[in-house]
């Protein structure tokens, strides 16, 4: 079958197609018929085959107000297309591709791009504002009114057809099925990211995660296949204490049934201590500082990326920080895209990497709106969500 002989009629010329719009916060996301712009220099537009629920996206579908609240939008970042037509300058994508929309961006060419010490793309990460990555508020789509739609996080997957950036898009082995790919466009390399490339976790060491979404569950099993020797996972939702074992979750503490005690000085008994690295998945600056404290005292490290609402400021006691422990963020798990998103395919396509746990769910792009509902329930890890055609 020609996967792409439907696709060139388009070239040049916008598309009008399906997409599932945030018109306002909280709000239950309308399925509407917009206008998808073609591609300009640089740009590539995708047909989304399927795309995942993030609980990112739950985030910024609340949020109400500051400069990142924005409506109408296209929500949606973990997902998976094949490019539909590339705009002028685009090298090493064509027609028919697999790709791999990413939020996070990778350049290639700066200075960070360059060095292997961070992902932090600096010619574009400290944008996060803007619609589309070179054009500033400029958007590639409209709704039947005419009015510009905002894009987010420079991927907006809730949309038969998208325009991605290339510095946001990975080239795919169309080995892996599409639907455990897409779990790689965000929260599963963002765990897995976090306990390989910024924890940098060893064997035999001991670990807490703070928070078992898949983003938790993915930092448990970068830690598994690293060897450590103990992976405590700390979750109110005592569900996914049985789904963690999965991941190699050792033990399990459940912050209600701690009576008096802290879970930190829960860990510490646990572990002799504090373990050797500690991952807050949840969001809350309050668990950020359990997380740090149940780590040990001279040599813990402890790796939040958990996104809370408006930039909230965290506090840590000076003395624990004196002590010895250190602490991070990470976005996209220290990963680079076009780098380490096709090793972590191989890891999947060589039965090492456990993709399949995270799909609980497989929805219709029409019942997207229950995929909100089921996550906030806790009742999912990814519910994949199959566009119609
Ligand atoms: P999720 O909703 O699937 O999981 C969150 C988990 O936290 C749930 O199991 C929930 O029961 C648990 N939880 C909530 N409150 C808790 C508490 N007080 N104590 C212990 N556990 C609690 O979410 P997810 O999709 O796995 O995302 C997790 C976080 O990671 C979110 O904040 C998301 O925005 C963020 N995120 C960050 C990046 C990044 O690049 N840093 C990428 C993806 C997601
Ligand atoms: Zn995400």
């Amino acid at each position: 079958m020609d996967k792409t002989s439907s696709f060139s009629i388009h070239k040049g010329k916008p598309i009008r197609c399906k997409a599932a719009l945030c018109r306002k916060a909280r709000e239950a996301l309308v399925m509407e018929e917009i206008q998808v712009d073609p591609p300009q220099a640089y740009e590539v537009r995708i047909k989304i085959i399927c795309t995942s629920l993030c609980h990112t996206d739950v985030t910024f579908w609340k949020l109400d107000s500051g400069p990142l609240a924005r409506f109408p939008r296209i929500l949606g970042h973990e997902s998976v297309g094949l490019v539909e037509s590339v705009g002028e300058h685009v090298d090493g994508f064509k027609q028919g591709d697999v790709v791999l929309p990413v939020f996070h961006p990778n350049c290639e060419e700066c200075k960070d791009c360059k060095s292997s010490k961070s992902n932090w793309c600096a010619r574009y990460a400290n944008d996060s504002i803007s619609n589309t990555r070179r054009y500033g508020m400029a958007s590639r789509f409209k709704d039947s009114t005419g009015e510009d739609i905002h894009h987010f996080l420079f991927v907006s997957s809730f949309s038969e057809y998208t325009v991605v950036d290339i510095a946001h898009l990975v080239k795919i082995s169309p080995d892996i099925p599409v639907q455990k790919a897409a779990l790689l466009s965000c929260g599963v390399s963002t765990g897995v990211g976090a306990a390989w490339k910024v924890a940098n976790v060893e064997e035999g060491s001991t670990v807490a995660v703070f928070g078992l979404g898949a983003v938790g569950l993915a930092a448990a099993e970068g830690a598994r296949l690293r060897g450590a020797a103990k992976i405590i996972g700390v979750d109110l939702n005592p569900d996914k204490f049985e789904l963690g074992k999965k991941f190699g979750f050792t033990d399990f503490v459940n912050p209600t049934l701690c009576g008096e005690k802290k879970v930190s000085e829960v860990i510490k008994e646990m572990t002799g201590g504090g373990v050797d690295y500690s991952f807050e998945c949840v969001g809350l600056p309050s668990i950020l500082s359990e997380a740090f404290i149940s780590t040990r005292t001279g040599s813990g490290k402890t790796v939040m990326l958990g996104m809370g609402k408006h930039a909230a400021p965290i506090s840590l006691g000076s003395f624990d920080l004196l002590s010895g422990r250190t602490i991070c963020g990470s976005l996209f798990g220290g990963l680079k895209s076009k780098l380490d998103i096709p090793v972590l395919v191989d890891h999947y396509l060589k039965k090492e990497l456990n993709l399949d746990s995270f799909i609980t769910h497989e929805l219709k792009f029409q019942e997207i709106n229950k995929a909100f509902e089921l996550l906030e329930e806790g009742k999912t890890l990814r519910c994949i969500i199959w566009m119609d055609n």
